[in-house]
């Protein structure tokens, strides 16, 4: 690793991973990555699976629910603030690169969904051919439990 000489060196070194991000964006990359489905609708955030480092095989985006939930999702909707992260239905979006495959964890509520599951797909970028969704055992919405 490399440390940046001075603001200038960082501020080129942001702008490049900006290009990149965009680049993939626009190139119709997948996506790793989190996500809640409150009412009809779907939040989510990732990483471009490409700039994700495999652990033990598998491409898993950082972050925890609770902290997409109380950092991203309360601030675009207070009125959540009365709910904890775990009332909606959530999933998880991961990588197997020895299976070369997308792996959803989620809600039952989501996996008996196909609509939502082609949303999901659609603005991730995932390609229905290699995707399989699964029930994940902690996540259970308001409605699962
Ligand atoms: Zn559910």
């Amino acid at each position: 690793m490399t440390i940046a000489k001075n603001v200038s060196d960082l501020l080129d070194r942001v702008k490049e991973k900006n290009d990149r991000f965009q680049e993939l964006s626009e190139s119709g990359s997948p996506y790793v990555g989190i996500f809640y489905v409150i009412g009809k609708e779907l939040y989510w955030e990732g990483d471009h699976m490409s700039e994700v480092k495999a652990m033990n095989g598998i491409k898993d985006y950082p972050r925890e629910h609770s902290k997409y939930w109380n950092l991203s999702i309360q601030r675009i909707l207070p009125e959540m603030k009365k709910y904890d992260y775990q009332y909606y239905p959530r999933g998880r979006v991961i990588y197997n690169d020895e299976t070369k495959k997308f792996e959803v964890y989620c809600d039952k509520c989501i996996k008996n969904d196909s609509n939502i599951q082609r949303e999901i797909n659609g603005e991730m970028n995932i390609p229905y051919t290699t995707v399989y969704y699964t029930d994940g055992a902690h996540y259970k919405c308001h409605d699962c439990k």
